[in-house]
């Protein structure tokens, strides 16, 4: 036991993970890791370097070269690749695919472990992703499982590429969340799924106050804040 504790919240794409974990780690003044942008940045690199998102052996091949770093900055997460600064470059819809073809391979899985375990030996943590109750953080002293329609994480997700000014269609915001879903929950190293000790919270009817509420009431029942 080294005194810092861990949150992990896991859950499909759009659920509300990366907005509410942010919330509660400035609340709870702990460090948030989104996970999610590490496997994006280095799908970014493939698609600048036209590597095949799927083809294992050059990626493998390519990992020596690759740098991926994690900065927080005024309690901001700054991706880094290679020195530069990513962190805009992640968001757009051909790089939440990328994302997700690569995060299916094992090499890749295991090249990026230990960076993530790192901030829960030195810090105590929020981090969201697919796997951190099963896989990355085992032992989290709280895990959570949060998740909602596929239509209604659609429509979260379509409001926020508007925000950023990238215009798709629903359909095409659905298909892409159909796709990542069944592909991360498919795939045979570390899958997307409920650790047997998460708590389940469906936001599909609820506000983002009522799902932050929620989720403080698990937080506050499993670690003891005070
Ligand atoms: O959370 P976000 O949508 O940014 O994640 C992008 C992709 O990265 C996901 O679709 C998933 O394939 C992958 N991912 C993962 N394991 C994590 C976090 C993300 O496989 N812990």
């Amino acid at each position: 036991m080294n005194g810092y504790f861990s949150i992990a919240i896991d859950g499909p794409g759009g659920a509300g993970k990366s907005s509410l974990s942010k919330r509660l780690a400035l609340e709870l003044n702990i460090i948030y890791v989104d996970t999610g942008a590490i496997y994006r940045t280095l799908g970014l690199y493939c698609l600048n370097h036209g590597i095949d998102c799927k083809d294992e052996d050059s990626i493998k091949k390519n990992l020596p070269f690759v740098k991926i770093e994690i900065k927080h900055e005024a309690g901001i997460q700054k991706m880094f690749l290679n020195e530069t600064d990513v962190s805009n470059m992640i968001r757009t819809p051909e790089v939440s695919i990328a994302a997700s073809d690569v995060s299916s391979l094992a090499s890749v899985r295991n090249f990026l472990l230990d960076m993530q375990r790192k901030f829960a030996k030195e810090h105590s943590v929020v981090l969201d992703g697919r796997d951190i109750g099963t896989v990355v953080l085992p032992d989290a002293d709280c895990k959570i499982f949060l998740t909602a329609s596929a239509a209604v994480r659609a429509e979260r997700r379509l409001k926020e590429l508007k925000e950023k000014g990238i215009d798709q269609s629903f359909e095409d915001v659905l298909k892409d969340i159909e796709y990542r879903d069944y592909q991360d929950s498919h795939r045979k190293t570390a899958p997307l799924k409920q650790a047997d000790d998460a708590v389940l919270i469906d936001t599909t009817n609820l506000s983002f106050e009522e799902s932050y509420n929620k989720l403080l009431e698990v937080v506050n029942e499993k670690i003891n804040l005070c």
